[in-house]
């Protein structure tokens, strides 16, 4: 790679911009593996900023991998609920199971064994062995990726197989011999959060500016077209009665959530809600229904409900529901 951090000597000069101004971020006060894990997990396509609580009480619920290990699936699906792509959750509490088995509950150190875990890709095996074990490993996130494209001037799609070769090895030329990965991993991604941002880098104050090639940053990185978004509807039930709200266990894309289920029935559109997945945009049309139509449902009472698994969609629809029967109720109408 041309000009690498650690061949133009930025390596040193990268660190101390980090240890400057890098953020006080919880996981980033704590090494130990399972932390590590648990954060990157929750950090794959979700911001910073919405991580941090939900990693916070996570770590209150389950403090050890054999904690989460021994929870059963909904009280770990309840505690990620709002964050999306259940599949982590999933993921994970396979992945900490899979620790406990072949490990005697210690996250291993290695990366294969890392690689081989439930959900655990190149990239969250590189950051355990990174950040947790202070070895040298390349770590390739968005944020890296945009970095070292432009300090690369590269012109491949970082999405394609040539770009992903092209930034594993600059980031495999940015490992120190022997300690020091996890500063200067860490420095590059924050490089990236906070300097060489996606829109307007602020490369007059960036640490690395004299070595960077790129003459168009906010033209980097390339990447390849997006498939085109495809509009679907779905139609879905609101089935309440005295006992509360009747909810379906999933065991398609929210398995293990409960939600509302998907129904043929016609009648008035009681609430429509909006939600992407995917290169889907869904449009969710509900529809009220009686019990009496339905069987496999099961009934929550309201106040269990805030304290189950629902997927953010079905409970934005919910609770919109809720305050539209409330509304009807105060001028005298039925309730929901
Ligand atoms: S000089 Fe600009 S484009 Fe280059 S790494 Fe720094 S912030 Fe990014």
């Amino acid at each position: 790679m041309p000009g690498s951090f650690a061949a133009a000597g930025r390596r040193a000069e990268l660190v101390a911009w980090y240890r400057g101004h890098g953020r006080d971020l919880p996981w980033r006060r704590r090494t130990d593996a399972y932390a590590v894990l648990v954060s990157e997990f929750m950090c794959q396509q979700t911001t910073v900023a919405a991580v941090i609580p939900y990693f916070e009480r996570w770590m209150a619920a389950f403090p050890t991998v054999r904690a989460l290990a021994e929870a059963d699936e909904e009280s770990v699906l309840g505690l990620w609920q709002g964050l999306g792509y259940y599949s982590r959750a999933r993921n994970l509490h396979r992945a900490a199971r899979a620790v406990v088995e072949r490990h005697g509950g210690e996250v291993p150190d290695d990366w294969d064994a890392l690689r081989a875990l439930p959900g655990v890709g190149e990239y969250t095996a590189g950051a355990v062995v990174a950040f947790a074990f202070d070895r040298p490993a390349p770590v390739v996130d968005a944020n890296v990726a945009r970095v070292l494209a432009r300090w690369m001037d590269l012109r491949e799609p970082v999405d394609s197989t040539a770009g992903r070769v092209a930034l594993r090895e600059a980031a495999r030329a940015l490992q120190p011999e022997g300690a020091g990965a996890r500063e200067i991993n860490s420095a590059v991604m924050e490089l990236g959060a906070l300097v060489c941002k996606p829109r307007a880098p602020l490369c007059l104050a960036c640490p690395v500016r004299g070595g960077c090639r790129a003459t168009e940053p906010e033209l980097l990185p390339v990447k390849r077209p997006r498939a085109a978004v495809t509009e679907v509807t779905e139609r879905r039930a609101f089935v309440v009665d005295t006992a509360g709200l009747h909810l379906l266990r999933s065991t398609g894309r929210w398995r293990g959530m409960w939600i509302l289920p998907e129904t043929a029935a016609g009648g008035e559109i009681a609430h429509v809600e909006r939600y992407p997945i995917t290169r889907y945009r869904v449009r969710m049309e509900v529809v009220r229904q009686s019990p009496a139509e339905w069987s496999g449902l099961r009934a929550f009472g309201w106040d269990e409900v805030p304290s189950i698994p629902i997927p953010s969609p079905h409970r934005r629809a919910i609770e919109a529901l809720v305050a539209k029967g409330r509304a009807v109720h105060r001028e005298g109408h039925d309730e929901v």
